[in-house]
């Protein structure tokens, strides 16, 4: 309505998420849980009613559950825009496995069953704060917790069934979907070295984003085959278990190597996962005996890598300045212009984003305003003549027919016209 308050607080509550650049972040369906609680509101129920705000089509058949929230899929990507989009809070994608699209491949990625560390729950409930789910137990190759040296469980201690721990429209974080069971209660088995090496990996990339362009991952595999193989893919492959012409597919077809060969890399390697994601193979030795492996290397094999990393400080600059400009423009002409998607803007840039949307549909309505303003006056015009003229009544029909252009487009020109009829019979 006209007289609607512009409300520039979020649409959904700005619920925070827990462990954000930590090896615990919090997992997008976790998140997705929490805010659907806060709302009262089932998560099935939040994520139809997401949908229609987006214009998305609603399936009744499909569970929100069987939309992937914490993967590494475009769909993910979009689910954490979308609620950056509604709840105001920035980097949603970090809650997801998104940010490491480019560079992992997704087979061996999700695990064949829900997982959790029981002790976590239970120091969740301990120090009083909402339990919530780990990203790093959605990711197949980690089993153990680091935390508490433990093997994740998969089967709730008080019913025994599987996938109780997020498959349901109506989930608390914490506890069994299927017999309300608390699933901190669960034993957990002690973690062996190598599980606790591999969860420490995984936890280190999940704190930052990779900074490894897409058009920057075979240069960096050319790196890797370099120092670990002197560049000669055969051996490479021979060496640490690969099939050639899979790695033949890394560099020569944008094939990307699943999560478990990046492990492979790393411990062979002797080199973090996080370092190799973030293109940070400079200074990188392979701790190996063989000489061709120490000769320093004549070329930066950094060039390219970054090449098509975007400068986000300049983007917020961009964005800045066109909060300043004299006639707002839309979020969707905004990112026209930096060149970013929609998308993207919400989760790197969430607050100019939401300013630029603000002050758009702030405009907006201004607009609308005043042109029913105009709408009204030309009306009452239009009838003034008329009785000046000497005749007394008019139809809609005739008042709408001497109306410009510019006043015909006015939505609901007829109730408008006959308001201010009305206002005139008084
Ligand atoms: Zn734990
Ligand atoms: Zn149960």
């Amino acid at each position: 309505m006209m007289n609607a308050i512009h409300n520039p607080r979020s649409t959904l509550h700005a619920v925070t998420p827990y462990g954000v650049s930590t090896s615990d972040v919090e997992s997008l369906t976790s998140y997705f849980c929490r805010v659907a609680h806060s709302h009262s509101m089932t998560a099935q129920k939040l994520a139809e009613w997401v949908l229609k705000h987006f214009e998305q089509s609603v399936c009744e058949k499909y569970y929100w559950y069987q939309r992937n929230f914490s993967s590494m899929s475009v769909e993910s990507e979009q689910w954490a825009a979308w609620l950056g989009e509604l709840t105001g809070v920035g980097s949603l994608d970090q809650l997801t496995l998104a940010p490491l699209r480019n560079l992992v491949g997704t087979p061996g990625l999700a695990p064949r069953a829900d997982r959790w560390c029981p002790c976590c729950i239970e120091e969740d409930r301990y120090e009083g704060r909402d339990t919530y789910y780990r990203l790093a137990w959605d990711v197949a190759p980690v089993t153990a917790c680091l935390r508490h040296k433990v093997q994740l469980v998969s089967t709730c201690p008080h019913c025994n069934k599987e996938n109780v721990r997020n498959r349901a429209a109506i989930v608390v974080p914490g506890y069994c979907t299927s017999c309300g069971g608390f699933l901190g209660d669960a034993e957990a088995e002690p973690a062996t070295p190598e599980e606790l090496w591999v969860v420490r990996q995984v936890g280190q990339t999940l704190q930052q984003r990779p900074q490894v362009a897409e058009d920057g991952l075979t240069s960096l595999l050319g790196v890797v085959i370099e120092r670990m193989a002197a560049n000669n893919m055969a051996t490479f492959a021979k060496q640490y278990g690969f099939s050639k012409s899979g790695v033949w597919h890394w560099m020569n077809k944008g094939g990307l190597p699943s999560l478990k060969a990046w492990l492979t890399i790393a411990l062979h390697g002797g080199i973090g996962l996080d370092k190799l994601f973030a293109g940070d193979v400079e200074s990188w030795v392979v701790p190996r005996e063989k000489p061709q492996f120490e000769m320093p290397l004549s070329e930066s094999p950094r060039a390219g890598i970054r090449s098509r990393e975007l400068d986000w400080d300049e983007i917020r600059t961009s964005l800045m300045k066109m909060l300043e400009l004299p006639v707002p423009i839309s979020i969707n002409e905004a990112c026209e212009r930096v060149g970013v998607g929609r998308k993207h803007l919400y989760l790197r840039v969430n607050a100019e984003a939401r300013a630029i949307a603000d002050r758009y549909s702030r405009y907006r309505s201004e607009v609308r305003l005043q042109k029913e303003v105009r709408l009204r006056e030309q009306i009452g015009e239009i009838l003034d003549a008329r009785l000046a003229a000497g005749y007394e009544g008019m139809s809609a029909r005739d008042v709408w027919s001497q109306l410009d252009e510019q006043a015909r487009s006015v939505e609901s020109v007829f109730r408008h016209i006959s308001v201010v009829m009305a206002e005139r019979q008084k």
